[in-house]
C-alpha cells in the first residue's frame, strides 16, 4: 500500500467475528494487527495462575495493580502467518482461548489500573499507524482519533454459535448453553463498567454481520478502507 498509513479501529461485542475481519484485513493490506481482547486475556491468565481471582470470579484488585509491572505481553509472528500471544515470553495462546479465561476476563478488564497499563501499550503499538486494532475500546478510548472505525455488531445467538463452533473445531469440550452464557454475561459487564464500557464511537460505521459470509465482510471491510484512503 503506498497510501499514508491510518489506525483501523475495530470494535464490538464478543464472538462479532471482528477479529478474524481485522486479522485478514491487516494481511491484505500490510498492517500490523493487534487482538487487544488477548491482552486483557493474558493479564487474566496471569491473575488466575497466581491465585489473585477468587472461586466466585471476584478478582484480587489490590494483588492484579501490584502486579502489572511484572507482567509483559508482546505477540510473536508465527510461520502459517498467525500471531500467539507471549505472556512473559511463554506461548500462551491457547491457554487464553479456554472458557476458563474467558469467564474470569470481564471482570479484570473492568480494573482501571489494568486498563490504563493496557491502554499505554495499545497506544504505543499505534504510534507509527499502519496498525488495524479490534477490541471494545479501540474508537473511543485507545485511539479515538483512529482514521476509520467500525463497530461490529451481531445478535447474542449468531456470535456464541460461532463461538461453539471455533472451540469445537478447537478440541474444547463446551456446550452450546455454556458459550452462550458466556457471551451474554461479557457483552452485560462490558458494556456496563464504570470505565471505558463497550460502545460505538459516534464516528464509528456499524457493520451487522448476522447474516453476512466472511468473504462478504472482507470486501465490505476493504471497501471501506480503500474509501478511507482515497478519501485523504
Ligand atoms: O475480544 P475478546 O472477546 O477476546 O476479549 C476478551 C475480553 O477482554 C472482553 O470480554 C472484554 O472484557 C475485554 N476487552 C476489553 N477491552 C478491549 C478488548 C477486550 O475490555 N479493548
Amino acid at each position: 500500500m503506498n497510501t499514508t498509513p491510518i489506525i483501523i479501529a475495530i470494535d464490538g461485542f464478543s464472538s462479532s467475528g471482528k477479529s478474524t475481519m481485522a486479522r485478514r484485513l491487516a494481511a491484505r493490506i500490510g498492517y500490523r494487527y493487534i487482538d487487544s481482547g488477548a491482552m486483557y486475556r493474558a493479564v487474566t491468565l496471569y491473575a488466575l495462575d497466581h491465585n489473585m481471582i477468587a472461586a466466585d470470579g471476584t478478582p484480587d484488585v489490590d494483588a492484579i495493580t501490584a502486579a502489572l509491572p511484572n507482567i509483559r505481553i508482546d505477540f510473536a509472528p508465527q510461520p502459517d502467518g498467525t500471531q500467539s500471544t507471549m505472556l512473559n515470553g511463554v506461548d500462551v495462546e491457547r491457554d487464553i482461548r479456554r472458557l476458563r479465561v474467558s469467564n474470569a476476563v470481564s471482570p479484570v478488564s473492568a480494573i482501571p489500573a489494568v486498563r490504563r497499563a493496557l491502554t499505554a501499550m495499545q497506544q504505543e503499538m499505534g504510534l507509527r499507524k499502519g496498525i488495524v486494532m479490534d477490541g471494545r475500546d479501540i474508537g473511543t478510548t485507545v485511539f479515538p482519533g483512529a482514521e476509520l472505525k467500525i463497530f461490529v455488531d451481531a445478535s447474542a445467538e449468531t456470535r456464541a454459535r460461532r463461538r461453539f463452533r471455533e472451540m469445537v473445531e478447537k478440541g474444547n469440550a463446551v456446550s452450546y448453553e455454556d458459550v452462550l452464557a458466556n457471551v451474554v454475561h461479557r457483552d452485560n459487564i462490558d458494556s456496563t463498567r464504570a470505565e471505558s464500557p463497550l460502545r460505538r464511537a459516534a464516528d464509528a460505521i456499524v457493520l451487522d454481520n448476522s447474516d453476512m459470509t466472511i468473504d462478504e465482510q472482507d470486501s465490505w471491510l476493504y471497501d471501506r478502507f480503500l474509501q478511507r484512503t482515497n478519501a485523504r
